[in-house]
This record gives C-alpha cells, structure tokens and sequence, in this order.
C-alpha cells in the first residue's frame, strides 16, 4: 500500500482526493487554510447560509453532475428566469443566440449597441488566425469594438474577472477561435452552433446545475464521504516545502521551528498557481517559473439579505451583468433568491442578492472598507433597480485574494512547458484552476485525472 498526499482541498484536490480513496492506497489530503472548499464557501447570514463564493456549476459538462451522483445528492437547477445586460442606464434583456457575445445574426444586439455599431457588426470582416490572440482582438477585428466592450466583456468577466484584451481565444472561447483558423466568419460559426440541427420535443436540458443547501455545501459532502473511505483530512496544515526522499517524496508541513515531515510515494498538488510553483521552485525551476508567470483577478462578493415582503424588484430576474465601459462600481448582480428556488423555500422571509466587484489589475477598487463596499454595490443596485430596492437587513463582504487565474494570451503552451517538466518528477502531479478551466466541473476533471495518473503510475510499480 502507498500513500498519495494531496495538497489543497479546494475542489480539484477533493475531487483528487476522491479519486485516490477508490484504491487500495493510503490518501492524506491537506489544507493549509482553516476549512475545505478553496473558493466554494458559505457564510451564514441573517440566519441563512448561503454561498459566498462559486454558487452554480455549468451541467453541460459532465463532471459536477457525476459527482454529484458519486456522492448520492440530487442536483437541483436554477429557475426559468433569465439575466439582463446594466448598459446605458438602462436593463436590457441578454441578447440570445450569441456564443460570449458574438451573436449569429448582428441584429439581435439592437438593444445594447447603436445602429452604426449594429452595422459594424453586420459588415464582419474574416479574420485568419495562426496563432493564439486575445478573444478581444479577435472578436474586435471581425465584428468590431463595441461588441466586445458590451457584450464580450461583461459575460467574461463573470467567469475570469479578467480582460477580453488580454485573454486567450484559445482557451476561453476556442470555438470562436477554431472558426478563425479555419478562416470562417465568427458569426457563420455561431449560427451554426446555435441552431438546432434536429428539433425535439424534449425539454432543453439545464445549462447550470446546484445543490440544496449550495455550492458551498459541495466539499463538505465529499468530505464526509472521504472520512468514510478511511482518508485523513487535515485543515490549518499548509505544506511548505516538497522534497525528494530516497523513495518518492517528503512534504513538510507546520511551524519552522517544529516541522512535521510526511513520507509520500505519490504527490498531488492542487494548490492555486503561486503555491504550487513555491513549492516546485527548485525541484522543476521551468514549470515554477511558468506558474509564477500565471495572472490572478482579487474580487469580492457582496451579498445583502432583505425583507421578501420588500424585494418584488428582484422578482422575474436571475440578476445582471454589466459591461466596464459602463464605468460602474460593480460588475454583475445575482438575485440569489430568485434563481435558486431551494433558497427561497429555505429562507422563505427573506431574499438573497449578491454584487460582485473587481477584475484583473483593480485591486485597489478593493482596498477599501467593507462597509465602503457594501455602499457602492447597495448605490449600484439603486442606480440599476431604482429606490425601490429597499434597504437590507444584513450585508456580507467576502473578499477573495486571488481569486481567478487569467489565462493570458499563449496560455495553453505555457501549460504544456509546466507538464513536460513536471513530468520529470515521478510521481507528482499538479491540478486546479491554473490549468484546463476555471469552473468547478473542469477542476474536478483536473483533480481526478491527476490522480489517475498516479494511481496509474502506482500500479505500474
Ligand atoms: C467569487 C468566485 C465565484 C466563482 N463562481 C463560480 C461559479 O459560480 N461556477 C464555477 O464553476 N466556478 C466559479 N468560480 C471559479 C471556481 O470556484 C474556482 O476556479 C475553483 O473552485 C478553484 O478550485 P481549486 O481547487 O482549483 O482551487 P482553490 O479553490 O483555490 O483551492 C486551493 C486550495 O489550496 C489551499 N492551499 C494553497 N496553498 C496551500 C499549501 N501550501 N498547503 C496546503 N493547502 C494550500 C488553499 O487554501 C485552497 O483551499 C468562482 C470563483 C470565485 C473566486
């Protein structure tokens, strides 16, 4: 029997951890911070716990949904209820049948853009791509700046917080990407993934998924079921260092001047970005260096509670994005209560909404006080909503430090160099968000894979 040390229990090193307790071998997962879940978390507020951190999980993929039925909880899905575009000054619906934004027919942004821009985007121009570019660029050379500034930016910026500019084509939206290799017009490609080759009858199955209880409550049930298969769970053990032994590998964890050393055969790091190339700094100096070049957005989320019997405004909307060039305090509002059936009936008095603030490189919007925070989102909401957004019973402010990794231009080859070279450590591993996608469900493809291949490695001898 060996052991498989996995470092970092946010959901790529509980879905690691998953992954390993099915063998024979020993798993030892550990978590520098106080509790489990990395950026899935819940807060308790007026009463109610409620996610504070990721709150939905894409279901067209099938990772968070396999899980799920690993772990016996039954998914729940959002309501029918769709989100709008704050651009303006006004709340437009979300224009439909675009791929982040770049739609299949020009005229469906007739609400967010003018007419002259409408027919910039009409009068599309092909665009050839060889190499990776920034999604911005690309979308802007075919289809012209302002769809990318109303359009692309907001919807990217609540999945990375980051840059349309900056970012790769290649990996945040690569079908867009595939088409410009091809030397296909972007909106060619959009229609053709929009329409429906074989209409059905069926109901459309849901894009998101959740649970009851939330996100948040996700890596508790994994922990549960961890405990079960015999895995030892460690929070407030932050591993500083990992070394080479005469057979596999060391980690050491707690204070300098007491450490505790822990023998491994198998290590799995799923830290964020920064820690993992801390770690690898002089075992694989070339995949450090690589990780440490990897961009991080800070945000916060701000989640208000208020009187349902005051909240109608929040009724028949999931919430709303809005565009930075809008120059607003905020970047997007979730009607938590709204789209979440499971927490309406949970706190059936009350009703959750979130405001979430900062992207890549404004970090300084965030050095303020909480309760300077919680104003600006409660005057954005008045500003989107009108005054008849009543005043709050409770307010939160949870700040996430590095939040997002920014898959910056060239991404996906920075991330083959980091695999080369730690693929000349055997027997270590690297997982999470740095790598193959940000969302939840890509994580726990992540986790899982990594230990994949070290149980396979393993029974290789
Ligand atoms: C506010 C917010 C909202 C989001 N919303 C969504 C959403 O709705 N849907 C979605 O799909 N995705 C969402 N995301 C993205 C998604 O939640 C994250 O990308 C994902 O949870 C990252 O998981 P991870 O395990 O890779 O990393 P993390 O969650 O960052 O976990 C890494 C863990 O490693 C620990 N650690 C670090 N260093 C050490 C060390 N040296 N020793 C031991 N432990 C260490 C950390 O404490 C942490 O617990 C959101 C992200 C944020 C910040």
């Amino acid at each position: 029997m060996a052991r498989i040390v996995i470092v970092g229990a946010g959901i790529s090193g509980l879905a690691a951890a998953l992954e390993a307790s099915a063998s024979q071998h020993e798993v030892v997962l550990l978590e520098g911070s106080p509790q489990v879940g990395g950026k899935l978390r819940l807060a308790t507020i007026a009463g109610q716990q409620v996610d504070v951190g990721a709150e939905s999980m894409l279901a067209r993929r099938p990772e968070a949904l396999d899980l799920l039925a690993d772990l016996d909880v039954q998914p729940v899905h959002p309501a029918a209820v769709s989100a709008s575009l704050w651009t303006g000054g006004a709340l437009q619906p979300m224009p439909r049948g675009t791929v982040m934004g770049v739609p299949a027919d020009p005229a469906a942004l007739r609400q967010v853009l003018t007419e002259a821009e409408v027919e910039r985007a009409h009068d599309e121009r092909k665009v050839v791509v060889a190499e990776d570019v920034s999604i911005g660029d690309l979308v802007e050379e075919a289809v012209g700046p302002a769809v990318v500034d109303r359009l692309v930016e907001p919807l990217l910026g609540g999945v990375y917080a980051g840059h349309a500019r900056r970012l790769s084509a290649a990996v945040t939206v690569p079908a867009l990407f595939a088409a410009a290799q091809r030397g296909e017009l972007l909106t060619e490609a959009v229609r053709r993934s929009t329409v429906r080759t074989a209409p059905t009858e069926a109901p459309a199955e849901p894009v998101f998924a959740g649970l009851r209880g939330g996100v948040g409550s996700l890596p508790g049930h994994v922990v549960r079921l961890l405990v079960d298969r015999g895995v030892t769970v460690r929070t407030g053990a932050t591993v500083r260092e990992l070394s080479r032994a005469s057979a596999g590998w060391t980690v050491t964890i707690g204070e300098t001047r007491s450490p505790e050393v822990i023998g491994a055969d198998a290590v799995v790091l799923a830290t964020p970005a920064r820690a993992t190339a801390r770690l690898l700094a002089s075992l694989a100096p070339v995949a450090a260096a690589g990780l440490g070049d990897i961009d991080y957005a800070s945000m916060a989320i701000v989640t208000y509670a208020f009187k349902r019997s005051e909240s109608s405004v929040f009724a028949g909307s999931s919430g709303f994005l809005v565009p930075p060039a809008d120059g607003r305090g905020i970047k997007a509002s979730t009607f938590s209560s709204t789209k979440w059936p499971w927490l309406a009936e949970a706190a059936p008095a009350l009703t959750f909404v979130r405001v979430s603030i900062g992207r890549q490189g404004e970090e300084a919007d965030l050095q303020r006080s909480d309760a300077e925070l919680a104003a600006t989102g409660m005057r954005e909401l008045r500003a989107a909503l009108g005054a008849v957004v009543p005043r709050p019973v409770a307010a939160q402010v949870q700040r996430w430090g590095g939040a997002l990794p920014q898959y910056a231009v060239g991404h996906l080859d920075r991330i083959a160099v980091v695999r080369a070279a730690v693929a000349e450590l055997p027997g270590v591993e690297v997982a999470g968000a740095a790598y193959d996608g940000v969302g939840i469900p890509a994580c726990i493809g992540s986790g899982r894979a990594a230990a994949e291949r070290v149980l396979t490695r393993l029974a290789a001898g």
